[in-house]
């Protein structure tokens, strides 16, 4: 890594930076009311991330069929995109501590204090422009994860003169899941990290280091693995692919539709509910967190197309199952706080978490 190519792979983010930006600005969207701030009043959000998706990999194709630039790049420069990202982070870490900590918030003075704000940051939902810069990061974080994803087929056609079963399942794959991200981005506004997280250096890092550089892993093994895929295993991974998307996009739509409008139809039955707060109708009735459940088979789906040769790719399913478990954990908490009895009646409902009969 030299000196050019850190400052080559500087004005390469903040340009995609720039433009995911740009584009969350500009570009049409439903005008969507998400919960409220922290001063209590509603919240309205553009949601545009589609739009900007598919605007971006249909200029990645042109781009990348007329010449001018190859997607492979993104490979070649990726541990100075890596430390210009973190170093991007720290920026805006440290402009979201000073800027909400001028304004007001956070938890006062003393180091401690100071540290708990720049960590987990100050407000709820600062927004800059116009645009909320809390559901905005979740653009460049998952169109950049998109951009790496490609770029390492690029880097396997160049090098092997085709893709292999493997790169183009997990091509399709992680296609699919974000563009259902995008698709269901409305979902997002009523999630935890929406609605109880603070914008500061953890979740800003996750976003735009961690995501694109950790979870494109199983990608990067791919890459030099151009072993053949057996048929049998084939069809199990796209089932298993298959059965996790109707889990956890299921799940997450029918919490989603039941808070909009809790006469809301699940299953062709009326929802049922508990003190007409929490839903017990179909996925919720099952298991009190099935779409983590989902999202988990997803993740083991695209990662067991590496195959059994090294234990690298399997740390992020391994980490992202670590996650979501301490997330479960997180929050229920929350929910035994803020609904009490109820809560405890749905426990006793949907007894198990994750996985019927086992946790
Ligand atoms: P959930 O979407 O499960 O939302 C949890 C909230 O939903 C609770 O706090 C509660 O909030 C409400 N709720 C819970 N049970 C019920 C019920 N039975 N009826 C009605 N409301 C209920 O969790 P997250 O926000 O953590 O995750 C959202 C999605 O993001 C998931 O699909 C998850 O897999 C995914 N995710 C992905 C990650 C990744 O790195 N790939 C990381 C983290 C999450 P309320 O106060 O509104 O009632």
């Amino acid at each position: 890594m030299t000196l050019a190519s850190v400052v080559l792979a500087a004005v390469a983010c903040l340009g995609f930076f720039a433009l995911m930006f740009l584009g969350s600005k500009v570009l049409p969207g439903r005008i969507v009311q998400g919960g409220v701030n922290e001063s209590g009043a509603p919240k309205q959000y553009r949601l545009n991330g589609l739009a900007l998706f598919l605007l971006t990999a249909v200029a990645q194709v042109v781009i990348a069929w007329s010449g001018l630039w190859s997607p492979a790049a993104i490979f070649r420069y990726f541990p100075a995109l890596f430390v210009t990202a973190n170093a991007f982070t720290l920026l805006l870490g440290f402009l979201l501590f000073f800027e909400g900590r001028r304004a007001g918030h956070g938890l006062g003075v003393g180091p401690a204090n100071k540290l708990h704000d720049f960590l987990w940051g100050t407000r709820l939902n600062p927004e800059w422009r116009g645009v909320d810069l809390k559901m905005f990061s979740y653009r460049p974080s998952l169109i950049g994860l998109g951009l790496i994803n490609v770029s390492f087929a690029f880097v396997q056609y160049q090098a092997y003169g085709e893709l292999t079963a493997r790169m183009w399942l997990y091509q399709l794959f992680y296609f699919g899941y974000l563009a259902n991200y995008f698709q269901f981005e409305h979902g997002m506004l009523f999630t935890w990290d929406v609605l109880v997280e603070r914008l500061g250096f953890l979740l800003i890092w996750g976003n735009y280091v961690l995501v694109p550089f950790f979870y494109s892993l199983p990608g990067w093994y791919l890459l030099d693995n151009p072993e053949p895929l057996r048929p049998a295993a084939a069809t199990g991974l796209v089932l298993l692919y298959l059965f996790g998307f109707w889990l956890f996009r299921g799940a997450n739509e029918q919490k989603h539709r039941f808070k909009i409008n809790p006469r809301a139809e699940i299953w062709g039955k009326p929802a049922q509910t508990i003190g007409e707060k929490l839903l017990v109708s179909g996925f919720w009735g099952i298991g009190r967190k099935l779409n983590y459940t989902g999202e988990l088979c997803l993740y083991w789906a695209w990662t067991l197309l590496c195959g059994s040769g090294s234990f690298v790719p399997y740390l992020l399913p391994l980490w992202l199952t670590l996650l979501l478990c301490h997330r479960a954990w997180r929050d229920e908490k929350r929910c035994r706080q803020k609904y009490g009895e109820l809560w405890l009646e749905y426990c006793r409902h949907a007894r198990f978490r994750m996985l019927p009969f086992l946790y």
